[in-house]
């Protein structure tokens, strides 16, 4: 995977005479969000250094889970959701704005509307499939494991045309977002995947740190809470090939559950030889967010359209549902899964 020389160049000159840049990323932001987010601010400000100041913001709609708090750049992410005015203000006042990780720009809530109305120069740098249309400039591929390795090969072609140098902060988030998208190279990983890893190596990140940050830093509570939904909330159904993880609020509560602290859960069933579908029900504030995983030929992504209001990619795919009480959720899973097996297609 590399990206096209004549994106890299509109990619270049689209930022040149930018002043006041924001990169935007997705509700509920992950490892990739947060990773492509602030790697891509760390090469702006390497890209502009030295000249006259230029402004760039980073900007998600709502909390970024404790375990990804240690990305340089992290702490200076605005949350729209705990700074709505200074929020709206950076985006209003933005005369580019990068959204990344996202192909649906409802997924920045309450600040679709302000992108969608503004006049800003736009990019979108994103990995999954469809992406909508609203962007100046689209740079989208799917055949690459994250936003953040896709970042990594515009940053490298748009570094050559400019003589820009790639900080090393800037190679260690985009590293960390590809690393926890593919799930420590297990998923989505293509051979452009190790070569950036390889590339990025040779660099001198810490990668010891990054690894033990992302996958050796569970709370005891968070490992216990782990072990009690594989033994007592998970149900499998053999026939479907299918199993389900509930979470409700009780349970949260009795663990002192923190955003981030189920990230994962729901590529445990799939440890199991003959399951090829698995789903994380995860009781919230007015919704029950939903996480799907295949392993297998099934779309999650499709099944994720038709019935969990949301979408994603094809193995891996997330939603929210409005109206059911927790204690049915399974239930309108299985039945869900049964009809789409069947062919049912809205
Ligand atoms: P996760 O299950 O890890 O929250 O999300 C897996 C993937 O599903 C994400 O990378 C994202 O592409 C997609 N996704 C998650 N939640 C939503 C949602 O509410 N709406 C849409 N359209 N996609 C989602
Ligand atoms: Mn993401």
């Amino acid at each position: 995977m590399t990206v096209d020389s004549k994106i890299a160049g509109e990619f270049c000159g689209m930022l040149l005479p930018a002043k006041k840049i924001a990169i935007v990323g997705h509700h509920n932001p992950d490892g990739d969000c947060i990773g492509s987010l602030t790697g891509m601010k760390a090469w702006l400000d390497s890209l502009f250094g030295g000249k006259e100041p230029v402004k760039v913001s980073t900007l998600v709609p709502n909390h970024i889970p404790y375990y990804l708090m240690f990305m340089d750049g992290a702490d200076s992410v605005v949350l729209y959701s705990d700074n709505p005015d200074k929020a709206t203000s950076i985006l209003e006042e933005a005369d580019t704005i990068i959204c990344m990780d996202l192909n649906d720009l409802a997924r920045t809530e309450e600040m679709a509307d302000i992108i969608r109305k503004s006049a800003a120069r736009k990019i979108l740098i994103d990995h999954h499939p469809f992406p909508e249309k609203f962007a100046d400039l689209t740079v989208s591929e799917t055949e690459v494991s994250s936003a953040s390795e896709l970042a990594w090969w515009l940053i490298c072609e748009a570094s050559l045309k400019t003589g820009t140098e790639i900080p090393v902060e800037c190679k260690a988030s985009l590293y960390t977002g590809m690393m926890t998208d593919t799930n420590n190279f297990c998923n989505s990983v293509f051979p452009s995947t190790f070569l950036m890893a390889s590339q990025i190596a040779e660099a001198g990140i810490d990668r010891e740190k990054i690894q033990m940050e992302i996958m050796n830093s569970f709370s005891e509570e968070r490992m216990r809470l782990m072990g009690l939904m594989l033994k007592d909330k998970m149900t499998v159904y053999p026939d479907l090939k299918a199993a389900v993880l509930v979470l409700d609020q009780e349970t949260k509560d009795k663990y002192n559950y923190r955003d981030g602290d189920s990230e994962g859960f729901v590529n445990l069933p799939l440890k199991i030889r003959d399951i090829e579908i698995s789903a994380l029900f995860t009781q919230g504030n007015g919704y029950i967010k939903v996480s799907l995983r295949s392993k297998g030929a099934v779309s999650v992504n499709r099944l994720c359209r038709l019935f969990f209001n949301g979408g994603g990619h094809e193995r891996a795919a997330g939603g929210r549902l409005y109206d059911k009480p927790i204690e049915e959720v399974a239930d309108y899973f299985e039945k869900s899964l049964r009809l789409f097996l069947g062919g049912f297609s809205a």
